[in-house]
């Protein structure tokens, strides 16, 4: 239900930047998804066209950013890219940590009309 709640904030952060810049109608908008986030980008949309019936966000599309999974190395500091079942550095060996990168959900702007 997680991917709900993100489409209903999304309508409502969209209406209110539209409001802001006195659109008339919100043609799309442009957003970010980890691909470790847990989040289904389609599954989002559904819930956003449902709950953006009868809003100015009716209709819009969805221009979708997907992240990689991102790793940092504790040893060099180098970031490379997770692979399945590899976690290690490609400098050094050394297993890398999680990053912040491949587990956003964001709305970065709207496009209007
Ligand atoms: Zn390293």
């Amino acid at each position: 239900m997680h991917e709900y709640h993100k489409a209903v904030a999304w309508v409502e952060e969209a209406c209110k930047q539209a409001e802001e810049k006195n659109a008339k109608k919100v043609t799309a908008l442009n957003v970010t998804f980890g691909e470790s986030s847990g989040y289904s980008p389609e599954v989002v949309k559904n819930y956003f066209d449902e709950a953006a019936v009868g809003t100015i966000c009716e209709g819009a599309k969805f221009h979708v950013t997907v992240t990689r999974s991102m790793l940092k190395c504790p040893a060099c500091g180098e970031v490379f890219e997770k692979k399945l079942l590899d976690y290690k550095c490609p400098n050094c060996g050394v297993e890398g940590n999680p990053t912040e990168s491949g587990n956003e959900v964001t709305l970065d702007g709207i496009e209007v009309e």
